[in-house]
């Protein structure tokens, strides 16, 4: 089994690998995808917000869809709440074990060799190809091919092999799906705010529908030492909103993963590498979501992929135009939000988030310019009406000295509690 050949090994079988996997194997391409676990899909993470734009771009079928979103509820850290409902769909929520595993089907269908229990350890250049040695149950064995496409997710060991040691902090989440909530609405996320319940991110309940959802959080490990699991039994436990919202319900199954926040900044490609999904940090700051973007990069990694197994030299250069095209401005402009609030102090956000509960105007300019896959767009509409409203009640100064922060500092790594800075664990 050593010494196999390729046109393209895809490493890791998740949303950006698989589409990778699918798009290389329809291009006629001789692709193997591996996936480190036994089976594809599990074990989860993820909350599974999807936006109606992955459905429309790639023809994904309704039926993966578990239930719909069309509104939010924020809550701020002093108790003040804000909603903002759309008139259409925003997005769906989707299982990601059944979502990945419907993907990789279609990569199988198409040609695709899946090698499932394989974890790729290390690539090697020889001559025009790329070695990857990878391990199964103890045993070790080698692949070649002119392209490898990393789609590893958050946490990578390939690229540093090859020469690209990608900067990324993470942030850790945990997730308690549960059944039995006394939720308001099938079609509304509900967000929660302030250092106290989840430092350097939020607290969210994401409904499945029947009363079903999953009670998430993450947390910035630089600015606290303590896990995501104190965090998430005391939101539980102790929230005025969701201990009445959690009372009684029954505890499913829990989800743990990595987010990497402040990522994008990178290299995604060198000489017979691609880099594709969380593994190159296309994922939102603001709030986490890297399905879509994955989705897409990993359609851009295959099609790029192709060209250099054609002896196209540009494409990896291509790659990283084509991506940064889709949607390098929405990485930058969730970073720098990202920022902003995490150097907000909790009066002010809950003074940000009162505003918009209390501003019809600016609740219609969120409802009517919102998109929660593309926040960039938000800016231009909300920030005039935004400032007259925070001029009223005195916050612009605050938030002004957030959003310079957030926009100055977007690539300066800040230090924990104690000084340590998240190491990513490669
Ligand atoms: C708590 C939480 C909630 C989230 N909620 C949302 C959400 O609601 N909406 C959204 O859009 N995004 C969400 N995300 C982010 C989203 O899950 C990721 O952006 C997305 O999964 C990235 O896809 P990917 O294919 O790059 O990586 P992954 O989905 O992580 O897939 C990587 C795959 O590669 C495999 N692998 C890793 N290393 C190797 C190796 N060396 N060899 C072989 N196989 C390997 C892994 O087992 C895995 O199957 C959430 C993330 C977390 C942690």
């Amino acid at each position: 089994m050593s010494g196999d050949r390729f046109d393209i090994i895809v490493i890791g079988g998740g949303p950006a690998g698989g589409m990778a996997a699918w798009t290389a194997a329809r291009a006629g391409l001789r692709t193997v995808l591996l996936e480190e676990h036994g089976e594809i899909g599990a074990p989860t993470h993820c909350s599974g917000k999807l936006s109606v734009h992955a459905f429309r771009e790639f023809d994904l079928p309704l039926s993966l869809a578990r239930t719909m979103l069309r509104a939010a509820t924020l809550y701020a850290p002093d108790g003040g709440v804000a909603g903002v409902r759309r008139g259409e769909i925003d997005s769906y929520v989707v299982d990601r074990d059944l979502f990945d595993r419907w993907l990789v089907a279609r990569a199988a269908e198409a040609g695709a060799e899946i090698r499932l229990g394989v974890r790729a350890r290390r690539g090697s250049r020889d001559t025009g190809t790329v070695l990857v040695d990878a391990e199964r149950r103890g045993g070790t064995l080698t692949m070649r091919a002119p392209v490898v496409i990393d789609a590893e997710g958050a946490r990578t060991l390939l690229p540093a092999s090859l020469g690209i040691a990608p900067r990324r902090a993470l942030i850790h989440g945990l997730q308690y799906e549960m059944e039995g909530l006394r939720l308001e609405a099938d079609d509304t996320p509900e967000l929660y705010f302030g250092r106290e319940w989840a430092p350097g991110f939020f607290a969210w309940i994401m409904p499945l529908g029947g009363g079903a959802g999953r009670v998430g959080l993450c947390i910035d490990p630089r600015l606290t030492d303590r896990p995501p699991v104190f965090f998430l039994e005391r939101l539980i436990a102790d929230h005025p909103v969701t201990s009445r919202r959690a009372h009684g319900a029954r505890l499913v199954r829990k989800l743990v993963g990595r987010i990497p926040v402040l990522g994008g900044r990178a290299p995604s490609a060198a000489p017979g590498l691609l880099i594709a999904g969380d593994a190159a940090g296309q994922v939102k700051a603001t709030s986490g979501g890297g399905i879509y973007f994955s989705l897409v990069a990993g359609r851009l990694a295959a099609a790029a992929g192709a060209a250099m197994v054609g002896g196209d030299l540009l494409a990896g250069r291509r790659y990283e135009q084509g991506w940064q095209r889709r949607f390098g401005r929405e990485l930058l402009f969730t970073r720098a939000v990202r920022r902003m609030l995490n150097a907000l102090p909790d009066p002010d956000l809950s003074r940000l988030i009162r505003a918009i509960g209390e501003n019809p105007l600016l609740q219609r300019a969120i409802e009517e310019h919102g998109d929660t896959q593309y926040q960039s767009r938000l800016l231009r509409p909300v920030l005039g009406q935004a400032l007259r409203s925070w001029r009223e009640i005195r916050l612009a100064p605050a938030v002004l000295r957030a959003l310079v922060r957030g926009l100055l500092d977007a690539d300066r790594e800040s230090p924990s509690p104690g000084g340590r800075v998240a190491a990513e664990k490669t």
